[in-house]
């Protein structure tokens, strides 16, 4: 991120396929790609340099559900109003105020601000399935992957129709991209001056604390702190002035920069909150090496602690299964070894039940259909609402075995 090119190795992961691959009978055999972290000697930042083409990574079997959920809707409801509240509303209109949302997918956030701001809003989305929905909502977006000269263009084009660009977020997309500095040039580039960019990233914190093997995925290649975010944001006049913690994705942040061309920008003062982030992070050195050191300890070590207690169930000859055909289960199956434990998924998503997880014979089955009765214990590998699933299980009347949650730390219940 900050351009050095004094990487240092610090955990390679096991080749994995990439997420969300079901196969349609056991044992097919399906390539896996490697994932290496890496962190920046010079800046702490932690990354992945094993970019996969966009066609391998979306191109097959890419099939899309609406992102529509309610918990989705309240969570960028909640963001749209603390965007709101850290902006001046006085100063847009509905006519020359722009929000741009880079990864709009269905165009559920810009939907969210335009209740709580009066802006126009204008999705860049390059997946047809979700812009065409959001489209018919009523949120307009471009056919797109975003980058620098694209920025040049669109500006030029809102320009001409008497607009400013106000907002630009980019949810969950600033962890993919593996330019970014253009991704930053062209956000500075479309922004008007004192105009904010807001973003949602997975928080490496809450990684290294809780272990999140779950969020390293072929298409994540940057897992973020701020101490490196902010030095590389300011080379583009970007200022972080506020960042929220929030529940998503097992621990993430909400962050908001101002573009200045003043150095000392009152209004790019760092809230109370941002400036306890930082230094929760430098008594974690995470704007050195040591990131990455942390990441691999923790990582290692949740390792160990999974593989000791399905070592012990095994040698009792326990039945084993999973709960969760989710999109992390090849990195999750890779790095614990799953294949070598378990015998069914359990997972009622009707895309995935009936097939398998690539070069393995363990298969998806529907709850009802899962024997529960039978296992001695499930191992919750759906692990962002784990926690439900467990309550769930505990209440369930069939299963009187053991559960277990990974995350934040792992945990044995008794059901
Ligand atoms: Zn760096």
């Amino acid at each position: 991120m900050c351009n050095s090119p004094d990487l240092k190795l610090s955990l390679k992961l096991p080749d994995s396929e990439i997420g969300d691959t079901f196969t349609k009978t056991a044992n097919e055999q399906v390539k896996k790609y490697p994932y290496t972290i890496y962190t920046c000697v010079q800046c702490g930042h932690v990354q992945c340099h094993d970019v996969l083409e966009q066609s391998e990574l979306f191109g097959h079997d890419y099939s899309y559900t609406p992102s529509y959920s309610k918990k989705l809707e309240s969570h960028f409801d909640f963001y749209a109003n603390k965007l709101a509240s850290v902006s001046n509303a006085k100063n847009l209109n509905e006519e020359t105020s722009l929000a741009i949302d880079i990864g709009s997918n269905d165009g559920l956030f810009l939907r969210c601000l335009k209740k709580r701001l009066p802006v126009d809003v204008l999705g860049i989305e390059p997946a047809e399935a979700p812009r065409a929905f959001s489209e018919h909502n009523g949120i307009p977006a471009i056919d797109s992957f975003f980058s620098s000269a694209l920025a040049k263009d669109l500006k030029e084009q809102i320009a001409r129709k008497g607009q400013k660009v106000n907002f630009v977020s980019a949810n969950n997309v600033f962890a993919h991209c593996d330019n970014l500095q253009d991704f930053a040039k062209g956000i500075s580039e479309l922004l008007d001056d004192d105009g904010i960019f807001c973003f949602e990233i997975s928080y490496l914190v809450d990684i290294i604390n809780k272990a999140l093997i779950g969020v390293f995925f072929h298409e994540h290649l940057s897992h973020h702190a701020l101490l490196p975010l902010d030095r590389f944001l300011r080379t583009y006049n970007l200022f972080l002035f506020d960042a929220i913690e929030v529940d998503q994705q097992g621990g993430a942040l909400i962050c908001f920069a101002r573009k200045s061309k003043v150095i000392n920008n009152d209004q790019c003062l760092k809230s109370e909150r941002l400036k306890q982030l930082f230094e929760i992070e430098t008594d974690m050195k995470l704007d050195t090496c040591e990131s990455g050191r942390l990441l691999e300890k923790s990582l290692i070590a949740s390792q160990a602690r999974v593989h000791q207690i399905l070592d012990n169930l095994k040698s009792e000859n326990k039945r084993i299964g999973y709960f969760g055909a989710s999109r992390s289960l090849s990195m999750l199956s890779a790095f614990y070894n799953l294949t070598s434990y378990g015998s069914i998924i359990i997972d009622d998503n009707p895309n995935k039940v009936g097939k398998y997880l690539p070069n393995s014979d363990l298969r998806v089955v529907r709850i009802d259909e899962s024997k529960l009765e039978e296992l001695d214990c499930i191992l919750i590998t759906a692990w962002v609402p784990a926690q439900i699933i467990l309550e769930k299980l505990v209440d369930d009347n069939r299963f009187n075995g053991k559960a277990i949650k990974l995350n934040p730390e792992c945990v044995v219940v008794q059901c």
